[in-house]
């Protein structure tokens, strides 16, 4: 099992987990050329997509997923929003129920965005448990037997103030920011109190281009809870494999 990393940014969103026999792609925020590429021209290897909101970093793409047959799993919103409503390929999904697509099964779980906006936990036997969360300002849940984390870290509250005050940053994103999307200590905080008895890494995902600091970022992250921690950044590719504990 293997993370592909093929866009973690506000320039577009997109990820591929690829297991032996079938692909799962989690956000429909970059060209489909760009995914069909990335499976080697082989589309029959994807189960599905999961999305998370209807914002264009994670969404603008949908209506290609589904022109070219891949079902596309996502909140009614998303599917309201790209004019797309009751297709074949377009499942709306519930928080709190569970899917199965193959031997893929993932559960929706709310988050705190300023459109409706969910996270996932996606299970597979051969990656054991998968939390993937974005676009939120906190996680409310404490899920237990986690293996990986891919969560958001956007922005550190000093970097922010400094950029507010040399100008570059206006002073009126300290509040969109706060109330949409994931600080630092928030995603040290979901990361200390989580159950790590089963984590094998921490994917920080959608870093700020101008807000973060990935090596700070990295390095406090993995001091909290001492298993390898990446920031996704196009083309990275992380094993996901279950590790037998
Ligand atoms: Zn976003
Ligand atoms: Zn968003």
């Amino acid at each position: 099992m293997k993370l592909k990393v093929l866009g973690s940014s506000s320039r577009g969103n997109c990820y591929l987990l690829e297991s032996d026999d079938s692909v799962l792609a989690i956000e429909a925020g970059i060209p489909f050329r760009e995914v069909k590429q990335a499976l080697g021209w082989d589309i029959s290897r994807l189960s599905a997509c999961i999305v998370s909101h209807r914002h264009g970093d994670h969404a603008a793409h949908v209506k290609d997923f589904v022109s070219a047959g891949v079902t596309v799993f996502a909140l009614p919103d998303v599917f309201t929003h790209a004019g797309m409503k009751n297709r074949v390929c377009c499942k709306e999904v519930w928080p709190g129920k569970g899917y199965r697509i193959g031997r893929w099964s993932i559960i929706p779980i709310n988050v705190v965005h300023d459109v409706p906006c969910v996270g996932y936990i996606i299970e597979h036997p051969e990656m054991g448990r998968t939390v993937f969360v974005t676009d939120t300002m906190m996680l409310e849940y404490r899920i237990p037997r986690v293996s990986h984390y891919m969560v958001e870290c956007n922005y550190a509250d000093d970097v922010l103030q400094r950029n507010i005050d040399n100008g570059s940053v206006l002073p009126m994103m300290r509040e969109r920011l706060h109330g949409t999307h994931m600080e630092l200590e928030t995603t040290k905080g979901i990361i200390a109190g989580a159950d790590r008895s089963c984590l094998e890494n921490v994917v920080l995902i959608h870093l700020s281009d101008g807000n973060s600091d990935e090596k700070r970022f990295v390095a406090e992250i993995e001091a909290v809870c001492g298993v390898p921690t990446y920031a996704a950044d196009k083309g990275m590719e992380i094993d996901f494999s279950l590790l037998p504990f």
